[in-house]
């Protein structure tokens, strides 16, 4: 990008650091969330995630690179706030299957938000004319859509309603 950016980079900017601060927090966390899991196969889709996750920070590295920008020295306060919520389910004192389903709503809050925060800056890339970095982003964004529809998918296999009512 040019010294001299215009709002619209200036915006996009935020939003690329702003991801790359949530995308880093995801990554502390994910563990946390698979360690907290009862079910193998929402243990094991945590753990394939937080491997995509590392993939796609390094996808914003490669993008910065491509704009020539840093990504670094911002927090994302969306994401502090969620992941904050997810803690909160982990500490309260839940059967199984409750936590279970806890903790998947806790994921499917996170994967909405990187949906509409990678949307945004895909659309704002593309608007710029920035092809390769809107093309990077918009892989992402299919994975996180991938994502969350595993984890409703997960929701109705994992959750036992009996194991719960009981
Ligand atoms: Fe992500
Ligand atoms: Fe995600």
């Amino acid at each position: 990008m040019a010294e001299e950016m215009n709002p619209l980079e200036e915006l996009l900017v935020d939003e690329l650091k702003d991801l790359y601060s949530a995308e880093n927090q995801i990554i502390k966390a994910l563990p946390k969330m698979a360690k907290a899991a009862s079910a193998p196969e929402l243990r094991r889709a945590f753990e394939r995630h937080l491997e995509e996750t590392r993939r796609q920070v390094d996808r914003l590295e490669q993008i910065a690179e491509s704009l020539d920008i840093r990504l670094t020295g911002k927090k994302c306060k969306g994401m502090e706030g969620l992941i904050e919520e997810g803690k909160e389910i982990m500490a309260e004192d839940l059967e199984e299957n409750a936590l279970d389903a806890g903790l998947i709503g806790a994921a499917q809050k996170v994967e909405h938000y990187e949906i509409a925060a990678y949307g945004t800056a895909r659309a704002h890339a593309a608007m710029l004319g920035y092809n390769k970095a809107a093309k990077l982003l918009q892989q992402t964004l299919d994975e996180e859509g991938a994502t969350d529809k595993k984890l409703t998918a997960l929701a109705e296999s994992v959750i036992n309603v009996e194991a719960v009512h009981a």
